[in-house]
């Protein structure tokens, strides 16, 4: 499944809820996830790693869907050549 795939998915299931919710609240719980992604990691569990991560995912796709991104054209339009700051690949950026 593509990213656009992906996200077209998570329209279909949650589009309702999330435009009820709105973008603001909606980026609220995106960041929620975020935070609960730390402290999976923190607490090195791989299980809660794999299962924050695709809620991170997931709110962002909710959060793109109600923003009107697509985000695989974003995303690959960005990302999908060389280096979008030194143009190398991989990238030779200087470590920051
Ligand atoms: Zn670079």
């Amino acid at each position: 499944m593509h990213i656009q795939e992906f996200q077209n998915h998570m329209k279909r299931l949650y589009y309702y809820k999330d435009s009820k919710r709105g973008i603001e609240k909606t980026y609220i719980w995106f960041t929620q996830e975020v935070g609960e992604l730390g402290k999976a990691m923190l607490d090195q569990d791989k299980e809660a790693i794999k299962n924050e991560t695709s809620d991170v995912l997931a709110w962002l796709l909710s959060l793109c869907n109600l923003l009107d991104i697509d985000l695989e054209e974003a995303a690959v339009s960005k990302y999908g050549n060389n280096c979008p700051k030194c143009n190398k690949s991989p990238c030779e950026c200087p470590f920051n």
